[in-house]
């Protein structure tokens, strides 16, 4: 009899054969698996089924009456995977195979994917799981000997199943709602939506800063004045009056100050790091460590837990070693000083499905791998946390002095490094060479005045939206599900990635450089939603429901049953909605002075919603005469006034100019007629 061994993916299928001995490769058809030492090794290719579009469901067409989409879900398979869906069928209804293992990620998705096939062929037999957050020979190894009962993970599953039900119901009908009410695409989902609310709130929160000078008055070791003044002139004053004068230090106070190294990596932090290092996007970091933990090189990537389990104590020590292959030095350091094996590092209470993200014990085999660009950035985090989580903290004497000059209070602190620690392998500062004691004085000259301006808050990086997203408690206000959500986050570590990019390729915001800053369509379309599509804390509130179905605490059609009638509430509240301006990406730039309707930009000029047939309001974009296209701001002012300045015109002949010109409608053809030539330095002197 045969136990069959099914994988998440083809590489890993491979990897698990060889591991276990099953070293026959099967060729059927087009496809393959491997067989031996009692075994079959299969694999899924991600997802391979799944529950389907509403089309699927019969909801071809697009109507209002049909929200909320609530189908008995089904699941369907996914197309292009005919072949391999059909010698999975084969394998499991095998008469000499007397058991399935699911060999998946060990993970939520994992456990989807696997369960999706079984029940899709409807088959019965034994499930056993294995569960393993590494793919070394050692791992895989020890795991299929503890394989755990198929039966432990039923909560897993349910949780799994009832999320992506969940995120379907609310997600495709809200995006259907969304879009017939706007005429125009729209993508709404359960988090997706919230974060872009997040995102337009703080650009708008930037647009809306106003920024202060300040002036601060300097002493020449850096000290800075107490006293902050508004107008340089009031800090020249104040540089004045200590001019001459003698400093005396009131107060030189040393202590002794500890800090800690960092964690080790979870895949938020990971991300986070690779974004402010190497300014790599959520998702480029998920592939790469997907790709070296398939690679056997650091353990499985999707985690959120900093920390190792007590049992993984022993191969910390043998990780050390393999990895003088990497840098010799620093763990022969690590080795000589003894292992910082404490409660940073250890904490069972804090590992639920996985560890931390280590390298594993084969990382030797680091030079000798291609790896890409992007792996190489993230081994090399992987590894360096690793080293400085072992290794002592830093510590430095922080000395804060204070200074008077005739009454006039001046402070600094300087920071001088004892143990250099963890830090010894970070950037350095220099420490500055300073040193007074109490009662010291020294002569008032040299005084300067720094300028500096009170700063807007940031815009979101990659970084700092994941901080964001793993610690949006504190955008919440009820105390209930704040303590909750401390420890849940807004989606989960492994789809963060996507949920960003799926933002982007909707237009809803867009990278700048390291950036994610808001479209104006993305701006206009959070603003257009009611709080409880957009809030985060109605996502908040779901996610504890699918975390207490995970522990058999909660039932899934309870939630089921509350979004949708939560998706109702808000379909009919839309439906009575008589305010709306439809979010559309074309751009509005007025009013049509024949009709009243908008006029929109598209590819050819500036037309009236009213259409050709009835209307037939249209600007064309080009304009020769000018040597290049209006802009919509131009186009805009002329709708709005009926004339506009139109600057850096080119003329046939090659010459700039500006000119003024008005709107001339001959009833059938719509013109801009040039009234007047403008002298731009003669504009400027009026203005
Ligand atoms: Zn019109």
């Amino acid at each position: 009899m045969y136990r069959m061994i099914l994988c998440e993916k083809p590489s890993v299928a491979q990897t698990v054969a060889y591991s276990l001995g099953a070293n026959e490769r099967v060729t059927d058809g087009k496809v393959s698996y491997y067989e031996g030492n009692g075994l079959i090794v299969t694999n899924a290719v991600g997802h391979i089924i799944g529950i389907g579009m509403p089309e699927d469901y019969g909801w071809e067409k697009w109507n209002l009456s049909d929200l909320p989409l609530m189908p008995q879900f089904r699941l369907f398979p996914l197309q292009g995977y005919s072949e391999q869906l059909g010698l999975l069928k084969k394998l499991l209804f095998r008469a000499d195979v007397s058991e399935v293992i699911n060999a998946c990620d060990a993970g939520r998705e994992g456990e989807a994917i696997f369960r999706y096939i079984y029940d899709f062929f409807g088959c019965n037999k034994p499930v056993k799981r294995l569960w393993i957050s590494s793919l070394t020979d050692e791992s895989i190894r020890n795991g299929m000997n503890n394989l755990r009962d198929g039966t432990e993970m039923e909560n897993l599953f349910a949780a799994a199943f009832t999320r992506a039900k969940a995120d379907w119901i609310h997600g495709m009908s809200l995006s259907r709602l969304y879009s017939i009410v706007n005429s125009d695409s729209h993508k709404v989902g359960r988090v997706k939506t919230p974060v872009l609310h997040i995102i337009a709130e703080r650009d708008k929160l930037v647009a809306e800063f106003v920024s202060k000078p300040f002036f601060k008055v300097m002493l020449p070791n850096g000290a800075e004045c107490e006293t902050v003044c508004d107008t340089k002139e009031q800090a020249e004053a104040l540089a004045a009056e200590c001019a001459g004068k003698t400093v005396t230090v009131t107060s030189a106070d040393t202590k002794r100050k500890n800090e800690e190294r960092p964690l080790l990596h979870s895949l938020t932090s990971l991300q986070q790091e690779a974004n402010d290092e190497y300014g790599m996007t959520a998702a480029q970091t998920l592939k790469a460590a997907q790709s070296l933990y398939e690679q056997k090189l650091i353990t499985y990537p999707r985690t959120d837990s900093n920390y190792l389990t007590d049992d993984m104590k022993p191969l910390v020590g043998s990780i050390v070693k393999c990895l003088s292959v990497y840098d010799a030095e620093r763990a022969q350091t690590l080795e000589a000083q003894g292992l910082n094996l404490d409660a940073r590092v250890f904490n069972n209470s804090k590992v639920s499905d996985h560890h931390a993200i280590i390298p594993t014990n084969i990382i030797g085999r680091l030079g000798q791998t291609e790896l890409t660009d992007d792996e190489q950035k993230v081994a090399k985090l992987v590894i360096e946390r690793f080293f400085g989580v072992l290794d002592q903290p830093y510590l430095y004497d922080e000395t804060k002095y204070v200074f008077d000059t005739g009454g006039i209070v001046f402070r600094l602190t300087v920071k001088t490094p004892v143990q250099p620690g963890w830090r010894k392998y970070m950037e350095q500062q220099a420490t500055p060479d300073i040193h007074y004691s109490a009662g010291d004085t020294f002569p008032a000259d040299d005084l300067t005045v720094k300028e500096g301006a009170t700063k807007p808050p940031k815009h979101f990086t990659e970084s700092s939206l994941l901080a964001v997203m793993e610690n949006f408690d504190r955008l919440i206000e009820d105390k209930e599900l704040k303590g909750f959500v401390k420890e849940r986050g807004l989606g989960t570590p492994a789809t963060r990635a996507t949920i960003i990019e799926e933002l982007i390729s909707a237009g809803y915001i867009e990278r700048s450089k390291k950036l994610l800053l808001a479209t104006d369509y993305g701006k206009a379309f959070a603003a257009s939603l009611p709080e409880n599509v957009k809030s985060a804390e109605l996502t908040a509130h779901w996610e504890q429901m699918l975390s207490d179905i995970e522990h058999g605490e909660a039932k899934p059609d309870d939630l089921l049953r509350e979004i949708g009638s939560t998706v109702s509430e808000i379909v009919q509240a839309e439906r009575q909605r008589t305010d709306r301006t439809p979010v559309t990406r074309k751009v509005v730039v007025g009013k049509c002075p024949r009709c009243g309707k908008p006029v929109s930009q598209n590819r050819k000029g500036f037309a009236c919603a009213g259409g050709r047939e009835n209307c037939g309001f249209f600007i064309y974009g080009q304009d020769k005469r000018i040597g290049r296209s209006y802009t919509s701001a131009e186009i805009r002012e002329l709708l709005s006034t009926g004339k506009v300045i139109l600057k850096n015109c080119t003329s046939s002949k090659g010459k700039n100019y500006s000119a003024v010109f008005v709107l001339e409608d001959t009833g059938q053809y719509v013109n801009l007629r040039l009234v007047e030539f403008v002298n731009d330095k003669k504009q400027r002197t009026a203005g």
